[in-house]
This record gives structure tokens, sequence and C-alpha cells, in this order.
């Protein structure tokens, strides 16, 4: 028989839970784009955006996913042969230095390790060895959704300055962004890419980048812009400009609903939610992990991201597993991706997600290690339970 009647938990990491106010949202006729109330939303949204990213620097809307974000951020700063310096834990960032290479950059990977956080001693290494100051930027993901790293930006940026050397610092949070604090000018990142789909809880098509003052001063020299990408372009005075072209209607009003019930729950409230919650996944993934089929990917508690949580299952197959909770319980799961692909599982738990989803999920993986014979720790959801029942009353 089949339990999977009812509403699918969409658990995997991006695009994620759609919230219903969201999707209603987008449930009315397309409008002007001249006049009127389109143009009020642009401007609230780019009010609104600098506050998330945390920054007094000038945010940009982009009609794209993340992949087109990460191109936004190299094109508008950097010029053709430029030095990027890729810093390497999982399969995001590498991604985006493949990408920049295609844009005409010189991308060097500072070689990282898929179970642990970037190692700060080794970017001030590396950048101390560049006396000639050719390396231009520094690209690095905050969350690596691959691997469920969490790196650590503001040790970063102080390993970019104990090197005294002057390179951009740019920082992907597609996978964090509303999930886990993020301070762009206190940690001094000068470019900043997000994407909608994951923390920010609205259907994917939209892009967004935060740009500083350091960034915008090094876009008046650089020679990769494009038309489309292009910040000049998209601080015209005319509405189109700011989206160059038709504005994303529908998905800006479900931005926008999106922004409202972030903003209203308080981004600090939403982190502690997020941490909560992801802490119950590790202690529930660490009981089950006794039984010896299993292991969290990421080595070091305090680099475990609160967004994702990646499982090494070495005694078991994952796909089985994946789809045992899916055609029996109507959960879904993520599977792992470049260099542990089919090795393991992944665990979204970012953006719309609560006890309930939570518990759910963490309950119909136990009901799977059971039914199909995976030896695991007895007591796994019932950990998670402790974990949020102190988490709970613990005062703050
Ligand atoms: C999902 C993701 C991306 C890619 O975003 P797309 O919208 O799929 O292009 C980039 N970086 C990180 C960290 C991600 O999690």
């Amino acid at each position: 028989m089949t339990l999977a009647s009812g509403r699918e938990f969409l658990m995997i990491p991006g695009p994620t839970t759609v919230p219903d106010e969201v999707l209603r949202a987008m449930h009315r006729p397309a409008i002007d784009i001249y006049t009127g109330s389109l143009v009020g939303l642009t401007d609230s949204l780019l009010a609104d955006l600098p506050k998330v990213f945390g920054t007094t620097g000038k945010a940009f809307l982009y009609a794209a996913n993340g992949h087109g974000a990460w191109e936004a951020a190299v094109t508008n700063t950097l010029s053709r042969g430029d030095r990027v310096l890729v810093l390497d834990s999982g399969r995001f960032a590498r991604g985006w230095g493949e990408m920049a290479k295609m844009t005409g950059l010189e991308v060097e990977v500072l070689p990282g390790d898929w179970r642990r956080a970037v190692d700060p001693a080794a970017v001030t290494a590396r950048l101390a060895a560049d006396t000639a100051h050719e390396i231009k930027a520094v690209l690095v993901v905050q969350v690596d959704t691959a691997s469920g790293v969490l790196n650590d930006i503001a040790a970063l940026r102080k390993a970019i300055d104990a090197a005294g050397h002057p390179a951009l610092f740019m920082v992907d949070t597609i996978a964090s962004l509303g999930c886990v604090p993020y301070k762009m000018d206190e940690w001094g990142v000068d470019v900043t890419v997000t994407g909608a789909q994951k923390g920010l809880m609205t259907p994917p098509g939209l892009a967004f980048v935060a740009a500083n003052a350091r960034a915008l001063a090094a876009h008046e020299t650089a020679d990769l812009k494009t038309f489309y990408w292009d910040w000049t372009f998209r601080q015209g005075s005319e509405h189109y400009q700011k989206y160059c072209g038709t504005p994303p209607e529908h998905l800006l009003f479900a931005f926008r609903q999106a922004l409202d019930l972030l903003l209203g729950e308080g981004l600090d409230a939403a982190h502690r939610r997020h941490a909560l919650l992801a802490a119950a996944v590790r202690a529930c993934v660490t009981k089950w992990a006794e039984g010896g089929a299993m292991e969290l990917n990421i080595l070091e508690e305090a680099q475990r991201s609160n967004s994702v949580t990646v499982v090494l299952t070495p005694g078991l197959d994952p796909a089985a597993l994946r789809r045992w909770c899916q055609e029996t319980c109507n959960v879904t799961v993520g599977g792992t991706i470049g260099e542990i692909a089919g090795q393991g599982i992944r665990i979204g738990h970012m953006g719309h997600v609560n006890a309930p989803t939570v518990l759910g999920t963490l309950g119909v993986l136990e009901l799977a290690l059971k039914a199909l014979g995976v030896p695991h720790g007895a007591g796994g959801v019932q950990a998670a339970v402790e974990c949020l029942s102190a988490g709970l009353t613990e005062p703050r």
C-alpha cells in the first residue's frame, strides 16, 4: 500500500516549497509596465533587498536563475584576462569559476576539501604570494549545496586583509540568504549574489546581486560588460531599464509577498528557526549513523550548514531510499551531486520549513530505513524531538 496521497514535502536544496500566500500573490492579471503600481513595487524591492543582504550598497534585479547572478557579478566588475581565485569547498564555487572562464577570465581554483570549509590560512598564503596583485577577485560560496558546508565569510575577509590584497571579494549566498546570518557590509563583501528559489521562498526565475562602492568603482573600467547584465543601464531612469526589458511581473508579486513573510518574521527569528531545525536534523542523522550505514558529510559541527544537510550513505543505496520516500510517502529528498554523486542524500531544510515539515521528513526517512532493512541507531526522530524541545525552552 501507499501513504503518498496528500501534500508533497519537497525537501531538496532548491527549489524549495513556495508558501501558499506567495503562490496566491501571482494569481492575477498582468499589469502596465510603464506606470502605476509596478513602478512602486520595483522601488520597494530595491529598498528592501539591501536590508536582507546587510548592505547600504546597490541591489540589482534580474530575470534569471543563480547562474545568471554569477555572470552578472563577474561581467560587471572584471576585464578580459583578469585572474580570479575560486575557493573550492564543493560544487558551486567551482561552477562559478567554470562560468567565469568562459566569459574570458583566467580562473585559478584554490583546492578545497568536500568535507570541510575553506581554510582562511590557505587563502592568506595564496594571496600573499601574489605580490603583483594579478588576482582581481576572490569567489566563494557561503553555503555549498553539494557538500553542505558553511564557509566563514567574515574569517575569509580577514584572511584577504591579512595578505594586504586588494582583490574584490564576491560571495554566492544562493543557498543561505534568509537562512543564516549574512552581513555584507560588516564582513567587507564587495559583491553578493543570490537567487529567489531557496531561502527566499519564491518560484525560480529571479536573481539578485548587491554591489558596494568598491564594486561599483570597478564596474567603471570593467570590459566584460554585456548589455543584459550591465549595472549602468539598469540604473537608468526608465522603469524597464531596471529589468533590461519586460519585468517578470508575476515573480515580482511573488517575491514581494515572500519578503513580507520573511521580514515579518524577522531575519533574526528566521535564522534561529533554521538553526534549531537544522540541529534537529543533525541530531537525528547522528543517531541513525550509529548503525554504521551513514554519516554526516561535513566533519566539524561548526562548519555544517543550517540550510541543507548532506549525508553520506556507504551502507545503503541512496537512490532506493529516496525512491521509497517519494513513492510511498510523497516526501522528496535530494541526491548528492558532483564528486559525491550517488553516494548519499541531501536533506534541504531552507525557506518555508517548520517543525512539522522537518519532523515529518525525518519520520518518513526513519520509516524508510526500517522498511528497507537498513541498520540504523534507534531513536533518531526522538533525538530530533529532544533537540527541538531543548531549543524551544532555551532562554535567549
Ligand atoms: C542552487 C545554487 C546555485 C545555482 O542556482 P541556479 O538558480 O540553479 O542557477 C548556485 N550556487 C549555490 C550555492 C546554489 O545552491
